[in-house]
């Protein structure tokens, strides 16, 4: 039976990708179904209660600056707010919030009931309709088809889901959600590769069991940070501290003599886990010679007594679990709430995808999320933007969003993903970005909210709000141009004051900002440069425009030739070993990831520069 209505865009998900897909679809004024398991568990963190995050930062604003939700969300969810490395560079400075689950899940609920265009549906889906290599449906658990002509995959970790803890392990997508299982089976009928990925979770405590005095607490930034562009501090909730114990010589004796009841040092799973968040057991063997770890304690909402430990992600049996928590300081009678575990998923193979995030062999279907073997919310939620927007203007004909590596972190990560593919699960770090003093978190809006816009992404606020900054950036800027010191002013000592060297000639308030002792805030204080009701987001950017001028401009000619070999194609059938100086290595590299343009042959790992000079030597002679 075929259900009553047909769609433009269905999204099967209702995670942090298939939330932002959805979202992205409906604005954009396709007829869009979201159909997911558990309509309760829309926007639910399946593990870590925080957003954001050196490189996942610049993601949520770049999401943000594109109309999507999860900054919004998080700006009413937030319980505690920091920017991490405040004192380094503005390309690695970054924005994390520790979230209310419950509250952030709520938002996200409520926001997604009132969009326009957008219909919520519980139901499992267990196989895609598919004729001629095009999508044309789904088809749900309790057999009614629906029928779309477009579809967005976005099922996390739930495909062919294990949930292990010890050596017993069960079917499940997170704990207590059902596992897809039908649908995985089904998917692999197609010709897509996959693989299988893990990653885990530490057990949860009840923090009236904890006594807090024997823990260091952690605040958050005095000056609130904001996620969103259009956000306010006064819309966060209450903030909580968190607290900071350790583990120590015995929590890893513990370890070390109960590995072999860990499904993954016996052999149980075979799943890539995360490098970067990897479980306690991995860490005390991998790093032997350290005898403890820090562990953040990280309050899971403001109406719950449950508490998260950051860093002992474990899939041990859960009688270790009692006694590797206990072992702890402050945790010598803590209670368990939820145990910790690893899951093992499958994954499907980014390079089977285009940079649009369309499948390479069934028009019209997009994967995004962790399915495409990413890890995080904000990664998740990226892809899901992107593949919700794609699909909508596949329907509506329109030419395809591909944001490129020198626009927006989006692009680094989707370029990553479908040009090199993945082997573990990927995260997002400012190191992987090769212009990342272009890609800061606070000109994510400059970047990417135009072209959003006319994508038809952004609404009425955001809009009036982003011409506002502009506006106020440029008053700022001929403000500060019009300011004039010569050594002579009356008032020079206060300006003198704020220099290293006193001025030698006539300067004006630029020149002043170039300094680098001089700062925006201090600069202001003086008499001649104050003003009432300054736009301190304006502010913040024409200080650093000002005083990264010249590395910006460097940057700017290297993406220029960049963008050169971007333009470069390389044909689908071009024989890589009739170039002469490549090795066998290289060609059979070349063979294997088919590359596009010069500019993605030499992001694959390991192909040199000297190999790139060879292809475009070889491309010249050919004419
Ligand atoms: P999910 O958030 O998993 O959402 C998938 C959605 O699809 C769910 O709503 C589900 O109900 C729905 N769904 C599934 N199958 C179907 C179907 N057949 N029909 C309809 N709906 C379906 N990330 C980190 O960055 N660090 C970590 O340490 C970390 N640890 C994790 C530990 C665990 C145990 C788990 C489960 C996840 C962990 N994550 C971690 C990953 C993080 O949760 C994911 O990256 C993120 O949630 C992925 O978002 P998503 O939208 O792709 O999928």
């Amino acid at each position: 039976m075929f259900y009553n209505e047909e769609y433009d865009v269905i999204v099967i998900g209702g995670g942090h990708a298939g939330t932002e897909a959805a979202l992205a679809s409906a604005r954009t004024k396709q007829k869009t179904l979201l159909l997911t398991q558990n309509i309760d568990n829309l926007g639910q963190m399946s593990c870590n209660p925080a957003i954001g995050g050196i490189g996942k930062g610049h993601l949520v604003k770049e999401i943000d600056a594109m109309g999507g939700l999860m900054a919004e969300a998080i700006d009413h969810s937030g319980i505690q707010f920091r920017t991490l490395n405040s004192s380094k560079g503005p390309a690695v400075r970054a924005t994390r919030a520790q979230a209310d689950r419950i509250l952030y899940k709520n938002y996200i609920r409520n926001y997604l009931e009132n969009q326009q265009y957008l219909d919520i549906f519980q139901q499992e889906v267990i196989d895609l309709i598919i004729n001629n290599e095009k999508i044309e449906g789904v088809i749900l658990n309790m057999g009614v088809k629906i029928k779309a002509k477009s579809v967005v995959l976005t099922v996390g970790t739930f495909l062919s889901g294990r949930i292990h803890i010890g050596l017993n392990n069960h079917s499940g997508g997170r704990a207590g959600d059902s596992a897809s299982n039908q649908l995985a089976h089904n998917l692999k009928q197609y010709p897509f590769r996959f693989g299988r990925l893990k990653t885990g979770t530490p057990p949860r405590i009840d923090s009236r069991t904890v006594n807090f005095d024997l823990l260091d607490k952690q605040y958050g930034d005095e000056i609130l940070p904001v996620f969103s562009f259009i956000g306010d501090r006064n819309n966060h909730p209450k903030q909580i501290p968190c607290y900071i114990t350790n583990t120590n010589q015995r929590t890893h004796e513990i370890i070390r003599n109960n590995l072999e009841r860990s499904p993954i040092y016996s052999g149980e799973i075979d799943g890539i886990g995360p490098r970067y968040c990897p479980s306690i057991e991995d860490k005390v063997m991998r790093f032997a010679d350290k005898n403890s770890h820090q562990i953040f304690i990280e309050p899971e909402g403001l109406t719950t007594n449950e508490l998260y430990p950051n860093g002992i992600s474990t899939s041990l049996p859960f009688d270790v679990q009692i006694e590797i928590v206990r072992s702890m300081s402050g945790f010598e009678n803590a209670r368990i709430t939820r145990p910790g575990y690893a899951i093992e998923y499958d994954y499907f193979d980014p390079r089977d995808l285009k940079h649009t995030l369309e499948t390479k062999f069934i028009k019209g279907l997009f994967f995004a999320g962790q399915i495409n073997g990413t890890t995080g919310y904000e990664e998740a939620a990226a892809q899901g933007l992107i593949a919700g927007l794609n699909a909508s203007r596949y329907v509506s004909e329109k030419s395809q969003c591909i944001l490129k590596r020198h626009e927006a972190y989006i692009g680094v990560l989707i370029d990553d993903l479908s040009t090199l593919g993945t082997k573990e699960p990927y995260r997002m770090f400012t190191s992987r970005a090769e212009y990342r003093l272009n890609l800061r978190e606070d000109n994510a809006d400059l970047r990417l909210t135009e072209m959003s816009k006319k994508m038809g992404l952004i609404s009425d606020l955001r809009w009036k709000r982003f011409n506002q900054k502009k506006e106020n950036i440029e008053k700022e800027k001929q403000r500060l141009k019009d300011i004039w010191f010569n050594p002579n002013s009356t008032d020079i000592n206060e300006l003198n004051h704020l220099l290293k060297n006193n001025l030698t000639k006539e300067v004006n308030g630029i020149d002043i900002l170039k300094r680098p002792e001089v700062k925006y805030e201090s600069l202001i204080e003086i008499n001649r440069f104050y003003k009432e009701d300054l736009d301190l987001e304006a502010c913040k950017q024409v200080e650093i425009q000002i005083k990264y001028q010249g590395y910006i401009d460097r940057q700017i000619d290297e993406i220029d030739k960049q963008l050169r070999y971007e333009n470069t194609i390389l044909p689908s059938d071009f024989d890589y070993s009739s170039v002469k100086g490549l090795s066998n290595e290289v060609v059979s590299k070349f063979n294997d990831f088919k590359p596009e343009t010069i500019g993605k042959a030499s992001r694959i790992s390991g192909i040199t520069p000297a190999a790139i000079s060879l292809l475009l030597v070889y491309l010249k002679k050919q004419g």
